[in-house]
């Protein structure tokens, strides 16, 4: 699985840093970086969360 960032909808809220802080990280400047967009099988679950919590829908995750 990876994780997709549509960086256009993202707005910086860091819910989904909330939810996997191992694989995401909001700048000072709000700009979000994927610290890991191909999560291992042990982090899908949390990945899954992370990309339901946020609220404007900017993170999806697809078959890699
Ligand atoms: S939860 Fe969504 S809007 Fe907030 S930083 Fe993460 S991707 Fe961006």
């Amino acid at each position: 699985m990876r994780i997709v960032v549509d960086h256009d909808k993202c707005s910086g809220l860091g819910l989904c840093e909330a939810e996997a802080p191992d694989l995401f990280e909001v700048q000072d400047d709000g700009s979000l970086v994927v610290l890991d967009d191909s999560p291992g099988s042990e982090q899908i679950e949390i990945a899954r969360a992370a990309c339901e919590a946020c609220p404007t829908e900017a993170l999806t995750l697809v078959e890699s």
